[in-house]
């Protein structure tokens, strides 16, 4: 396993952990010069950030600044009505920002995150989603972009993605890509899945060929908010090492990209404060 205590060359900032300082919004630009500032060597950025920011002054911003990206943060959203066009253009974005993957968080019930779902059919939903990225397979392979399922914890299955477990991620990148190509693999965020007790065993599953990303943050203990209550790494319960760990016995080899929302506290505070805390943290508990 990789000694991340010396330094932080393996540390990625997913870009809504610092979306906002003193709860105002902070912008993209400003953001990828303060990581640039903190020896920062990788980001992953979110679709809004970048259309707030410019996608070319962005893309401009990163190529000045030497930096990676982990992750594009997202695409997915399958059960909604312009899924396919949207996914593509944020296809072609991830291109452009040249992202290693394109992060999908697949939708839930129609309708649900507006407060009116359609149905109560998640299976019918799950059947959508796969549908939706089978078709967003084809357009992924033709522009060379891996595209990586990110499940999420079963709390957001009505809103926000019915894919919630790695077993029900792989099952569908085993459906779509038999032969493990790497055009299609997992993110695995361990927000999400730390619960769970197959967690091991579906890690040794994915091998490196589908291990597209790492996100870290902690559960805290209580959580007030599951979707704006993320925790700083250590300030939790997760044991963010022993995953690591699993992941790497694999022969994953990327960044950990810390992504935290966290509305009443991390976001309250001075930007520059923020990332130097992801720092120190990476060092010690991740
Ligand atoms: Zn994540």
């Amino acid at each position: 396993m990789r000694d991340f205590s010396q330094d932080h060359r393996w540390l990625s900032i997913n870009t809504a952990t610092v979306r906002k300082q003193h709860g105002k919004d902070w912008g993209l630009v400003e953001i990828l010069d303060a990581c640039a500032r903190h020896g920062i060597r990788a980001v992953s950025p979110w679709r809004d950030q970048v259309a707030a920011a410019g996608l070319a002054n962005t893309a401009r911003t990163i190529r000045a600044h030497g930096l990676e990206l982990s992750g594009y943060c997202r695409g997915g959203m399958f059960t909604e009505p312009n899924a396919t066009d949207e996914n593509l253009r944020a296809l072609d974005e991830a291109c452009e920002l040249n992202a290693t993957c394109l992060v999908l968080v697949v939708g839930g019930l129609p309708g649900a995150l507006y407060g009116k779902p359609q149905h109560k059919d998640l299976a019918g939903a799950r059947e959508v989603v796969r549908d939706g990225i089978a078709t967003l397979l084809e357009a992924a392979r033709q522009r060379q972009m891996p595209l990586a399922i990110e499940p999420l914890h079963p709390t957001y299955a009505a809103e926000r993605a019915c894919i919630n477990t790695l077993e029900q991620a792989l099952d569908v990148c085993d459906a779509l890509d038999p032969s493990q190509s790497g055009a299609i693999g997992v993110a695995v965020d361990v927000y999400h899945v730390w619960w769970d007790p197959k967690l091991q065993q579906q890690i040794e599953r994915a091998g490196k060929r589908r291990l597209h990303a790492f996100h870290v943050c902690d559960w805290l203990v209580p959580t007030t908010d599951p979707l704006n209550d993320r925790g700083m790494m250590g300030d939790g319960v997760i044991e963010i090492p022993k995953i690591r760990g699993w992941m790497e016995a694999q022969g994953f080899a990327g960044y950990s990209e810390v992504e935290i929302f966290s509305a009443n506290n991390w976001w309250q505070r001075a930007g520059d404060e923020v990332l130097a805390t992801c720092i120190e943290r990476h060092r010690s508990v991740v």
